[in-house]
């Protein structure tokens, strides 16, 4: 059973909880189905194991509440992107979980890096000077990973730099390697030839690592074949429900709903115009109703006259431009007087996924989650475990 349960975090606070009356959307996080996504993800990629990537307040969703969740469904390892991220989880972790930042170390980022106990991602030459220099400063080791370019361009030391990394016997000394890694830039395409090519590249330059662990793959990847799973997977979408690839129907079970206020229902005769621009105009007698979320909740304007909301599976297209704090969708085919000012319709959920949401807006389920905005009243599920 699933209940209600705004304690999930322990003693972590729970960021953005208003009462329902005062919020104009409502955000309900199903914590259950994150751990059981993250257990079927571990299970799939045994014997590598599964880092959970919780960049971007675990993509949107709060990491306040996700990072204990997973920590409790087995996780141990976590992705951030930048050291800020890692300093707020640090405290909300046991010592014998381990924060990766995905970017590295800024200039200057350093000695905080150090002094938190995070593990940064080495993805330059310069990054690793420094990195060593704050070594040999406190004449102790310090763990890092490091990145290698294996085709993206975007990250991660050059092959030639990694040959000349793995001789330098000062860096070797003080900077243990506990993971060397990169990144597949097509991996939610399966056939994708760049896939085996990358492979190939991120294998020839670790093998100039003996012993230290590969990581290669994202949540596409673990639904590539074994052999690019290496010792661990970093695992973002999949975990919040998003589909893995594009050539399968999604396992994951949904971890969003989100749901938006009907602020006011009204009827138009045709050749009536709605909203900014009059971008739409009806074509026969309406019935419409404007609801309470619009860009500024990241609900994308690129969904104006494209994506939907929804009622008790009836479909509600999108009239005219999103607004800022609302929006305006067509319940005509809502029999009449069933739908009213202080309904919820549904954004998100049983009837279109975060993809759907996605297609709609001409985006990524990645970048529908990352923009939820911080105005929801925001509800963290759980089960009564
Ligand atoms: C964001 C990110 C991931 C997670 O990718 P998903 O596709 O969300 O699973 C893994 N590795 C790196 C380097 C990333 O930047």
């Amino acid at each position: 059973m699933h209940g209600v349960d705004v304690n999930a975090c322990g003693t972590m606070p729970l960021n953005h909880v208003y009462p329902n009356e005062a919020a104009g959307g409502r955000l309900f996080v199903d914590l259950a189905a994150l751990a059981a996504n993250f257990r079927l993800i571990a299970g799939r990629v045994a014997p590598a194991r599964a880092a959970a990537v919780v960049k971007a307040d675990a993509y949107g969703l709060g990491a306040a509440a996700v990072v204990p969740a997973l920590y409790k469904a087995g996780c141990r390892d976590f992705f951030v992107a930048h050291l800020s991220e890692a300093q707020v989880l640090t405290p909300q972790l046991p010592s014998d979980a381990t924060i990766y930042v995905l970017n590295g170390i800024m200039p200057g980022g350093e000695e905080g890096c150090a002094n938190g106990g995070v593990v940064p991602v080495i993805n330059s030459v310069e990054q690793a000077t420094a990195w060593r220099a704050v070594a040999e400063g406190r004449q102790r080791p310090l763990a890092a990973v490091l990145q290698v370019d294996s085709g993206m361009s975007r990250l991660g030391v050059s092959a030639e730099d990694a040959a000349r990394l793995a001789q330098d016997q000062a860096f070797r000394r003080y900077i243990p390697l506990v993971m060397v890694m990169s990144h597949l830039a097509c991996a939610e395409t399966q056939r994708h030839a760049a896939n085996a090519r990358q492979r190939s590249t991120f294998e020839a330059l670790a093998n100039l690592f003996p012993g230290v662990p590969r990581s290669l793959a994202n949540s596409g990847a673990a639904f590539l074949p074994a052999e690019f799973h290496g010792e661990v997977v970093r695992i973002g979408i999949a975990l919040y429900g998003g589909a893995p690839t594009d050539s399968q129907a999604n396992p994951m079970r949904p971890v969003v709903r989100l749901e938006a206020r009907v602020i006011q229902v009204r009827s138009i005769p045709a050749g009536t115009s709605v909203g900014y621009g009059f971008t739409f105009t009806a074509d026969r007698q309406s019935r419409i109703a404007t609801v309470a979320v619009g860009y500024a909740d990241g609900w994308l304007r690129s969904s104006s006259n494209r994506g939907s909301a929804w009622f008790s599976g009836v479909r509600l297209p999108i009239l005219g431009r999103v607004s800022m704090d609302c929006m305006t969708v067509d319940v005509t085919r809502v029999p009449d007087g069933a739908l009213n000012a202080g309904d919820w319709v549904e954004l998100i959920g049983p009837s279109q996924s975060i993809d759907d949401v996605a297609a709609d807006a001409g985006t990524i389920a990645y970048e529908v989650l990352v923009r939820l905005g911080d105005r929801f009243h925001r509800v963290h599920l759980s089960s009564q475990d």
